[in-house]
């Protein structure tokens, strides 16, 4: 057996970010920014106002109250031809650009417009600026907006389209072919015959394929049949950047998979000295020039689950463009609410638990009993793999490692 963290260096050793391409800002939410991003623009372009009011001269009303005549109504998206001059006043909207002549706008709830709606009267003194954005408060033409390796988020794009950015240099979404494999497995939604079981990893891992930022591709069950399983394998490796399967990889195993991949892939079996997903096998399929990274997950479900958060997933998102920060999930230190028992077998154990604040401040996880690896009903119901270190386990009230997978 080998630590998981060897595992893990051998696997994102191996895997290449992809190469950047230029992508339109209509396709940039979720992709990692391959360079800085800075913007050609100011933002706002030019000064304007923050609230509806009055553009005055702040002079005028430095003893109020104070009336003014009003001269002239400026709506967003007016240019501004009207001018304030000592005593008078202009009826302003928010992001109206400002009148010449004024230097404060007085908010209309300090006003009240008199009945014959030539006057306003002002009942506060502003300073100079008051009510004001200047131009290129917001963003400075010439600033850097995003480093590369960030992750676009949805205030991002809003940023780039308020600068006019149409494109930036993006890593693109890895293709990511998922696969299940065995003559056990049926998804046609009839009758079960006895030995058959309805296949669950794929259409699970095709969600989490998708929920770390790739795109997946779904190559269907392929039977254990030597040809079948080639076949989907080198079609995939010709179409898609990544290979995720699920099965066939236990040590026992006299699988096809195993002795498939075994000749068109250069693969690594390994053994992690963790549990549950012990089994776990990673190589690449040379296709024309590419290699193709391929993750053999265990079929168990709950291995299966476990072993591409831990392993397949930080590597897709390193393929995705990001940093080792963000391809991995956050850990946290976690409050264990009851004694969990366990023997010493050589293996970190990865106990799914749900973790809640809890009113002490502190993030507490809750385990229950269904931790066998095929209850995968148990550990949907979770958010978090707790790190049971080898040993004895580890007693109410104890601190330990969790990693987040879903939200507290
Ligand atoms: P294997 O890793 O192929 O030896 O499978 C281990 C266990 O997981 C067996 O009980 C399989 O029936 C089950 N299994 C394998 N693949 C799937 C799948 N795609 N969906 C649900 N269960 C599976
Ligand atoms: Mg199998």
């Amino acid at each position: 057996m080998i630590p998981l963290e060897d595992a893990r260096q051998r696997v994102l050793s191996r895997c290449v970010r992809l190469a950047p391409t230029s992508v339109g800002i209509d396709d940039l939410y979720g992709l990692v920014l391959a360079a800085e991003v800075s913007s050609p623009e100011s933002v706002p372009p030019f000064d304007n106002t923050a609230v509806d009011g009055y553009a005055v001269c702040s002079a005028d009303i430095s003893a109020p109250p104070v009336t003014l005549r009003v001269v002239g109504e400026l709506a967003a998206g007016a240019a501004p031809d009207v001018v304030v001059q000592a005593g008078t006043a202009v009826r302003i909207m928010t992001g109206a650009p400002l009148p010449i002549g004024c230097d404060a706008i007085v908010m209309v709830e300090d006003t009240e417009r008199l009945s014959d709606g030539g006057d306003v009267k002002v009942s506060v003194a502003v300073p100079v600026g008051a009510g004001i954005r200047r131009a290129g408060s917001d963003i400075t033409k010439g600033d850097v907006l995003f480093d590369a390796g960030v992750e676009v988020n949805a205030a991002m794009v809003g940023v780039l389209s308020s600068c006019n950015v149409r494109v930036a240099s993006a890593h693109p979404r890895p293709r990511v072919a998922v696969l299940s494999t065995g003559d056990e497995l049926v998804d046609d939604g009839g009758p079960l015959r006895l030995g058959q079981i309805r296949e669950s990893n794929r259409t699970m891992l095709l969600r989490l394929v998708a929920e770390a930022g790739c795109t997946p591709v779904d190559y269907g069950i392929i039977r254990d049949d030597e040809s079948a399983l080639e076949h989907a394998l080198r079609a995939a490796a010709s179409q898609c950047d990544a290979i995720v399967t699920s099965g066939g990889v236990s040590m026992g195993d006299f699988d096809v998979v195993k002795m498939v991949l075994s000749r068109i892939a250069d693969m690594e079996w390994m053994q992690i000295a963790m549990k549950p997903a012990k089994p776990f096998a990673f190589g690449e399929i040379v296709d024309s020039e590419r290699r193709v990274p391929v993750f053999g997950l265990p079929g168990n479900p709950v291995s299966s689950f476990v072993s591409f958060e831990l392993l397949a997933r930080p590597a897709l998102r390193m393929m995705a463009g990001h940093p080792r920060a963000t391809a991995f999930r956050s850990t946290a230190t976690v409050v264990v609410d009851s004694d969990i028992r366990r023997k010493s077998d050589g293996k970190v154990h990865f106990d799914r638990v749900f973790a809640y604040w809890h009113e002490d401040g502190r993030l507490h996880v809750r385990r229950n009993d269904a931790q066998a690896s095929h209850q995968l009903s148990a550990s949907a119901r979770t958010n978090a793999l707790l790190e049971v270190p080898d040993g004895n386990g580890l007693s109410a009230g104890e601190s330990a490692r969790a990693l987040l997978f879903g939200p507290a």
